[in-house]
């Protein structure tokens, strides 16, 4: 009975639109004479599919083995229906009224397909087309208004396709058929060259390569990509970065770069097939890879740092631009410090005054801006320690469905908000501190737009438990009802979430900061999580913080603060005058906080061995004594104790200031103090008896200290557990507050 009449009916959802999925059912379902229909709506694809049993055995088959590259099925249900009308197969409208659940895919680099038109002269509307994309590739979140993804639903609504645009995007053969952001040069979006007071220098072609000429000449433009704006200039001459530091008040954090190919980043930096991968993937993020010797890149890009921040041209705008310059640049995101990316081209022209020197614009809006996502492979394994373009916003799924819909507003530093319904958490992308009145409003405006997206209402708003955080304080202005999260156990929650495990387990979390339950600042925590919540069964001894946040600015208060506590006496450079005032406010215990926090002691030892002193960005000294400690292959151990819940650090600290006096190496020293804290992880474990143990919190973004704690642990049959998906810094937060929530509730409810 092989041509027996059948239909049946297959409901589908994850990432299957924007990714070619309909012409490619509609492809499968006529090759194999089925008739029936597929429909985009707000909760997945839906296909239906008539035609000889034989057939449709092998359709479903096929319909999963050979999806597009891009698409992922999170969920298949097939129903066997009645059999219907159709006489052929047809793609049918969107119906937008379905429910919400469907994913947003996030931006994807330009395929090669597109790239290859984009550089055949005979391909004339396409011929060097910044805009050029088809179903596999180009932008999706940063253009998208409201759900499904329909392009009367985003920011290409306003551009009438032509008829040639049209023929291809209504062609089911065709690449482009239903490709939302269809362009060409004379339909789509063009180039504008603008000057500092936004009149119009150049269109098109020529706005392109006077643009590239000023870059070659030193000059420093605004560049609006894909997510943003970027500020680009020559990363091989020295003054222009050493200009675009000053301009942008940023005299030493590591600028990305950004070259055309996987062969140009070999150049100038070793990189590992996986690596490679990475940075060919279609999310296209910042790789940090260690640069090679002596190559023409700038010192100044990333000084004192033996690695990189690189990434692979991704739109076909940054393609004929490095294809032009022939030369890497710096793509740094264009905005003040602190303030969150620009994405208007009218807004540019204040934010960026004074920075860049002229702008290379187009008219194709962005309704979503997003930065750069950045990675780096750790453990052999990518680690998304910034998530943006690329990755956001990808949903994860949550073992349970939730009859409420929760969102987080995250934590101060790093910010992200994050959204849960259904089944899925979705994450925004990177918003960064919300330092400033700009960021405020941005971490307001992305919460909208999930709950805007998703049109659901939250029943409840997750928060940090710290009373100061503006996030915080902006929860609790808009909602009644909030459920504070205490800051490390939302980072160990987003740890199990990202590993897909349960409890129980044991959470190192370590981090620079965060609210502790007894009001001192945490950041060196051994909390035991169970289904209950968690338990703080052990931290590092606390140590007071002279002037508080004026320590994390200036870690030599720092390291003052934990030799006072040590009762140890050392010249930190301080006037004798200022070392006296110090002592004081110490003594009287006036705004000097205490801290566990593992990040504060890092600065310390940085200060004390001499390889850092400053701290103009987030983890500066950390990664200058992660730096030093890597030229060292030292195996030794600094002595420390476990007393009650305490991790007493003195001996560690004293034998520390010895081998300073005995003149060690500082790498030696930085090295035995890397390897005593994986020493005093797997002795907690032993002592707690956790088989789990997980790596989480801003320490972990260290590469040597994740790896050694991993393999230490390891080899004393622990199981331990690190970030993938979601940051292990304070980007990773949000998602924890929502996990954190799930659990009240479900506390609440027996
Ligand atoms: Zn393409
Ligand atoms: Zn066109
Ligand atoms: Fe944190």
């Amino acid at each position: 009975m092989h041509n027996k009449q059948e239909r049946y009916q297959y409901k589908l959802n994850g990432a299957v639109q924007g990714v070619g999925f309909r012409p490619f059912v509609y492809r499968l379902a006529t090759e194999h004479r089925l008739s029936g229909w597929v429909q985009n709506s707000a909760s997945g694809v839906i296909i239906e599919v008539e035609g000889a049993a034989v057939n449709i055995t092998s359709f479903e088959k096929l319909l999963q083995q050979d999806k597009p590259h891009n698409a992922v099925i999170n969920h298949f249900v097939s129903e066997r229906l009645d059999l219907g009308e159709d006489q052929f197969f047809k793609i049918i409208e969107s119906d937008p009224t379905k429910l919400l659940s469907v994913s947003i895919l996030p931006d994807l680099a330009v395929c090669p397909d597109c790239l290859a038109e984009m550089n055949d002269p005979t391909a004339d509307r396409h011929y060097r087309y910044p805009f050029i994309n088809c179903t596999n590739c180009g932008p999706r979140f940063t253009i998208i208004k409201s759900l499904p993804y329909d392009r009367q639903r985003t920011t290409m609504a306003t551009f009438a396709m032509c008829d040639e645009c049209r023929a291809e995007y209504e062609n089911p053969l065709n690449r482009r058929f239903h490709a939302q952001p269809i362009a060409c040069l004379k339909c789509g979006p063009h180039l504008e060259l603008w000057d500092i007071d936004g009149a119009v220098v150049a269109k098109h072609e020529d706005a392109l390569m006077r643009a590239l000429n000023a870059v070659r000449q030193g000059k420093i433009l605004a560049l609006k990509g894909l997510g943003g704006f970027h500020l680009i200039a020559d990363a091989t001459n020295e003054e222009v970065v050493q200009k675009l530091r000053k301009r942008k008040c940023r005299p030493r954090q590591p600028f990305a770069v950004m070259v055309s190919s996987g062969k140009e980043s070999e150049k100038y930096c070793d990189v590992s097939d996986d690596e490679l991968n990475l940075l060919l993937s279609p999310a296209a993020p910042i790789v940090l890879l260690r640069k090679k010797p002596k190559i023409k890149i700038a010192k100044s890009v990333a000084p004192g740092n033996p690695f990189l921040g690189m990434m692979l041209s991704y739109a076909p705008l940054h393609y004929l631009i490095l294809q032009e310059l022939n030369t890497p640049i710096i793509a740094t995101s264009g905005n003040r410090r602190d303030e969150p990316i620009c994405i208007d081209e009218y807004k540019v022209l204040e934010c960026l005054s004074g920075i860049a020197d002229l702008f290379l614009v187009h008219n194709r809006p962005i309704n979503n801006g997003v930065e750069d996502s950045v990675v780096r492979i750790m453990a052999d394994r990518d680690m998304v320690l910034r998530r943006g373009r690329g990755y956001a916003p990808l949903p994860f799924t949550i073992n349970k469905k939730l009859a409420k819909s929760i969102s987080s507003v995250g934590g101060d530093m790093k910010n992200t908000v994050a959204l849960a319904l259904a089944d899925k958490l979705i994450m925004s992308p990177h918003i960064g501190d919300l330092n400033t009145p700009q960021a405020c409003e941005n971490h307001d405006k992305m919460k909208n737009m999930l709950r805007d997206l998703y049109e659901t209402e939250p029943d409840i708003i997750a928060c940090d438990k710290h009373p100061d955080y503006r996030s915080s304080q902006m929860a609790q202005a808009l909602f009644s009802k909030v459920t504070p999260v205490q800051h490390h156990y939302a980072h160990a929650l987003s740890c199990l979430l990202d590993n897909e495990i349960d409890t129980p387990a044991l959470a190192v979390v370590w981090d620079g900061t965060g609210y502790g339950d007894d009001g001192t600042i945490w950041g060196g925590e051994f909390l035991q999580i169970t289904d209950e919540g968690y338990d703080r069964v052990f931290h590092f001894r606390s140590f007071p913080l002279p002037g508080g946040e004026a320590a994390v600015k200036t870690p030599t208060r720092t390291a003052f603060g934990l030799l006072y506590e040590a009762e140890l006496k050392r010249k930190l450079g301080f006037s004798s005058k200022y070392a006296a005032l110090l002592e004081e406010a110490l003594n009287k215990k006036i705004n000097c906080p205490l801290t566990s926090s593992v990040g504060r002691l890092f600065d310390a030892v940085a200060v004390l061995t001499g390889v850092s002193s400053e701290n103009s960005f987030e983890g500066e000294p950390a990664m200058a004594l992660e730096f030093a400690a890597m030229k060292s292959d030292n195996t030794e151990i600094y002595d420390f104790e476990l007393k009650e819940d305490v991790i007493a650090w003195q001996k560690m600290l004293e034998q520390i200031l010895d081998n300073i006096d005995e003149k060690v190496s500082v790498c030696d020293i930085a090295r035995k103090f890397h390897n005593t804290l994986s020493a005093i992880i797997v002795s907690v474990a032993k002592e707690v008896d956790s088989k789990r143990v997980l790596l989480t919190g801003g320490c972990f973004q260290n590469k040597l200290l994740l790896e050694n704690a991993i393999n230490t642990l390891k080899i004393a049959g622990f199981e331990p557990y690190w970030h993938y998906r979601i940051p292990p810094g304070d980007g990773g937060i949000a998602a924890g507050q929502i996990m954190a929530a799930i659990r009240e509730q479900k506390k609440e409810s027996q």
